[in-house]
């Protein structure tokens, strides 16, 4: 449990128009599960890159945790992290009756200290070719139409281009400025329903996905020439199936099976990877033996309510996607576990226990720390709120006694 002091800090809010305040004869607090003041150590200057955002019909809490002040005439603040930062607290709000779901974003806590904003969040990761972009005008269009030049009728460069271009998708940018990791998208379908899925939402989410799915099936041939161009330029570069555009790519292992045999067959350079949902164990095992080299399991929980409540799976369960891991290890892969971390459920005692009974079972070369981007009280509706949340900061650090902690996949 954290016993670090609380924070000497004030509140920050937003008025009517989302202009940002701070108010120093008032102490926030935040939420970790439960609702209380912050903590000094959980605390950072906001870095660069960080997004301020409105929290429109919700009040923001201070005050005393026992019995939080709501203040009618203002908005709660959030914001939003950059990429390499874990979360460590959400904004702690009343909401209004009839206040409007929240859009997929990764809401922190965020509030003032020393004369400036000051967010909930811990950096878990270095990695210079995730840091914001910036091109110059015409830049990316420029290297989008070399690209495309070169393999005009490739169904899958037609996507990554509206990927890079609309979604801002660095690994679909890099297809076309020819560094890091590769992109390819190759399943239209999902046999999962996460109520933060970014390709496709309920109809009566209340609010849009932020990307379109694909809706083709990508061939072999179409993914291996990407790859091989991408692996020709890069050497040292990763290809990736398993993209935020798409759904599960286990669902479609026979392309992916003769697309990696067709890499392989040309080249040994670079590294091949799949991020997946881990829902087909035996799927897995074929893009092994096709020569897989890395994987990414992507998890909310180890604690099978908490998983299926979120990812609502159709015909699989959480004691599939653990299996996948050990699969993978045991295959000598590069294994990394997406885990989607949210306070209150990432920290709650049992689901730490939980984590730390499977990575002190399975090689596990990293769990990347990503923040669950989710309209909080739809999570804690569906998952439940903690019985005892031992901090962010405490989860954090068991995680990293048993494997390395990062954002971002690494091949190395
Ligand atoms: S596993 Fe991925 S594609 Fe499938 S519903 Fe979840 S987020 Fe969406």
């Amino acid at each position: 449990m954290n016993s670090a002091a609380p924070a000497r800090a004030s509140l920050a809010y937003c008025d009517a128009r989302g202009r940002i305040f701070f108010d120093e004869r008032t102490r926030p607090l935040a939420d970790g599960g439960v609702v209380r003041p912050p903590l000094a150590d959980e605390l950072i200057p906001a870095p660069a890159g960080t997004v301020e955002m409105v929290l429109p019909g919700r009040r923001p809490l201070a005050g005393d945790a026992v019995a939080p002040r709501a203040s009618e005439r203002r908005n709660a603040l959030a914001v939003a992290l950059p990429a390499g930062y874990t979360r460590l607290l959400l904004p702690a709000y009343r909401a209004d009756p009839g206040a409007p779901p929240l859009p997929l974003f990764g809401y922190t806590f965020a509030c003032e200290l020393d004369d400036r904003l000051h967010v909930a969040a811990a950096r878990t990761d270095e990695h210079d070719d995730w840091r914001p972009r910036y091109f110059a005008r015409g830049e990316l269009e420029t290297a989008i139409a070399r690209r495309r030049e070169r393999d005009p009728g490739n169904a899958v460069l037609a996507q990554l281009a509206v990927c890079a271009r609309e979604y801002g998708c660095f690994t679909a940018q890099n297809v076309f400025l020819e560094r890091g990791e590769a992109a390819l998208p190759v399943s239209p379908t999902c046999n999962a329903r996460c109520l933060g899925c970014i390709s496709e939402l309920d109809a009566d989410a209340g609010i849009p996905s932020p990307q379109r799915r694909i809706d083709f099936e990508a061939t072999a041939e179409a993914l291996a020439r990407i790859a091989l161009a991408h692996l020709e330029r890069v050497p040292d570069g990763v290809v990736s199936f398993g993209q935020g555009c798409e759904g599960e790519p286990l669902l479609r292992i026979a392309a992916i099976e003769r697309a990696i045999e067709r890499i392989r067959g040309a080249t040994q350079a670079g590294t091949v990877n799949l991020n997946t949902n881990g829902s087909l164990p035996r799927s897995l095992q074929r893009a092994i033996d096709a020569g897989l080299q890395a994987v990414r399991i992507s998890l909310n929980s180890f604690r099978p309510h908490a998983y299926a409540a979120y990812y609502r799976p159709l015909g699989y369960a959480l004691e599939d996607v653990l299996e996948s891991a050990r699969i993978a290890s045991r295959a000598g892969l590069r294994v990394s576990l997406n885990l989607l971390t949210h306070p209150g459920v990432t920290d709650d005692e049992q689901e730490v226990a939980a984590a730390n009974e499977f990575l002190s079972s399975v090689r596990v070369d990293m769990v990347q720390t990503r923040t669950l981007n989710v309209d909080p009280q739809v999570y804690f509706d569906a998952v439940g709120r903690p019985a005892r949340p031992l901090g962010m900061r405490f989860a954090l650090d068991a995680l990293a006694l048993r494997t390395q902690l990062g954002n971002f996949t690494h091949t190395h």
